[in-house]
């Protein structure tokens, strides 16, 4: 398999060169050349674990540039944890994805994208620096899947203020190869030092930089297998299935799509927003109109201008009316999200987290356009509740269980260093940093 930047279909890259550059030279994201055939892994999906079959997925990803073996070990690594379905209602589910160390979806792509690098870089001398932007999710699935690799160390910019409790507790408690830089910003800053810093050509020279955001390729491919597991898990359902996907940078939605390019059965996809609804207005006008992120319950969503919108573009090649037809939108602001939480609660007895929350929302608007009972929607939860225990439970008058594997980190001691939302502070740390 090769891969193409998005700025120029011409010019071809092997996976290594993809997920160890994160970004192309030329601001582009990476895109693989095709989309290899999975009806053959759909129709006897039911005698594949979860592992089993993210490997044959991943497989023509790779090609020779990962032995099997390693690429088996990195998988079962990777993928060590479930993707569970739960039931609301008779054609209603819940995909939960929160089942991983930090418990949020991300750790799909964080541990594999991790796994991916490490292996990559065993071979060679110099060490890697990764930087990655976080809203709040991203940097601690990040952090924990490449905690203690050798010859990796790894700088989160986090916007300061702006991240729940817990968030902030499992970015920066994390010692080791992980630093933890507090960013007196928004989000869209933070992923801005990160862009500026790998087009920085003097800073790459001197430091040998990657990316570990949504952006990385790495971080994507894996996103698609627990569509393929939920399929699976509910294939007997025998209907049309509907994803909501809780969006912000895309990246999740982007994974399904590959999904459903490799010939997975999915009826349509909704991208749930919260107020940062700029996917949602490009799909009804037309026009993208990227936007400082404003803040919401459902933080991990609150993104102003959503990077992986060029993939999807380039997926549907700029034919917006084709995109349509397969992707729909709603926006739900942080009082919808309360109701909703609400409404799941005393439903279904469910206890849903505010990005799901948003998600099921945009669901009931779907089929408020198509109310077909043969429909199966599916709802990506995306995160644990307990990861936004005030909200949630504020929102239920309830108190909520903290898995043990968060609870650990809630008492530790809060290390970070503090920079201002200027390149050259950055900078400057960076180059510090690196003797
Ligand atoms: C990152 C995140 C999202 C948004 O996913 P994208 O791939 O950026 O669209 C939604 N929910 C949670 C809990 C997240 O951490």
């Amino acid at each position: 398999m090769k891969y193409y930047s998005t700025k120029n279909r011409q010019q071809a890259f092997s996976f290594k060169e993809a997920v160890m550059q994160g970004l192309a030279a030329d601001g582009g994201l990476f895109m693989p050349e095709y989309f290899p055939s999975q009806t053959k892994l759909v129709s006897n999906i039911s005698q594949y674990s979860f592992a089993e079959l993210s490997l044959e997925i991943i497989k023509p990803f790779i090609g020779m540039e990962i032995s099997f073996n390693d690429l088996h070990r990195i998988i079962n690594e990777a993928i060590s944890f479930p993707a569970l379905i739960s039931r609301l209602a008779k054609n209603l589910f819940v995909l939960e994805l929160h089942h991983g160390p930090t418990l949020a979806f991300k750790d799909f792509g964080a541990r594999f994208m991790a796994k991916t690098m490490g292996f990559f870089t065993a071979s060679e001398n110099k060490s890697l620096n990764i930087l990655v932007a976080t809203s709040g999710d991203t940097g601690s699935a990040v952090a924990n899947g490449f905690y203690d690799t050798t010859g990796i160390n790894v700088y989160i910019l986090y916007p300061s203020g702006k991240v729940s409790f817990i968030q902030e507790q499992q970015l920066t408690t994390l010692d080791k190869n992980i630093t933890a830089i507090e960013i007196d910003g928004t989000f869209d800053d933070c992923q801005r030092l990160v862009k500026q810093a790998f087009l920085d050509k003097e800073l790459n020279i001197k430091m040998n930089l990657s990316s570990a955001n949504s952006i990385n390729i790495s971080r994507l491919l894996p996103q698609s297998f627990y569509y393929f597991e939920a399929y699976k898990q509910l294939k007997n359902m025998q209907e049309e299935f509907v994803f909501s996907v809780p969006s912000g940078n895309l990246g999740n939605l982007t994974a399904g799509i590959f999904a459903k390019r490799m010939g997975l059965p999915v009826k349509n996809f909704i991208a749930a927003t919260n107020s940062n609804d700029v996917f949602t207005q490009y799909l009804l006008n037309g026009d993208f109109l990227p936007r400082k992120s404003t803040q919401t319950y459902s933080n991990a969503m609150d993104v102003g201008d959503p990077s992986n919108l060029v993939r999807i573009d380039k997926l549907y090649n700029y034919e917006l009316n084709e995109m349509r037809e397969e992707i729909y939108s709603f926006s739900f602001n942080d009082a919808d999200t309360i109701s909703s939480m609400k409404e799941v609660y005393e439903k279904f007895n469910y206890i849903i987290d505010p990005h799901g929350a948003v998600g099921y929302l945009a669901y009931k608007s779907f089929t408020g356009l198509d109310n077909s009972e043969k429909q199966t929607g599916i709802i990506l939860e995306t995160a644990h509740p307990a990861k936004f225990q005030d909200v949630v439970e504020k929102a239920l008058n309830i108190k909520i269980d903290v898995p043990q594997r968060l609870a650990e980190c809630l008492t530790k001691n809060k290390s970070t260093i503090k920079l201002s939302a200027e390149y050259k502070s950055l900078k400057e740390f960076l180059w510090s940093r690196n003797y």
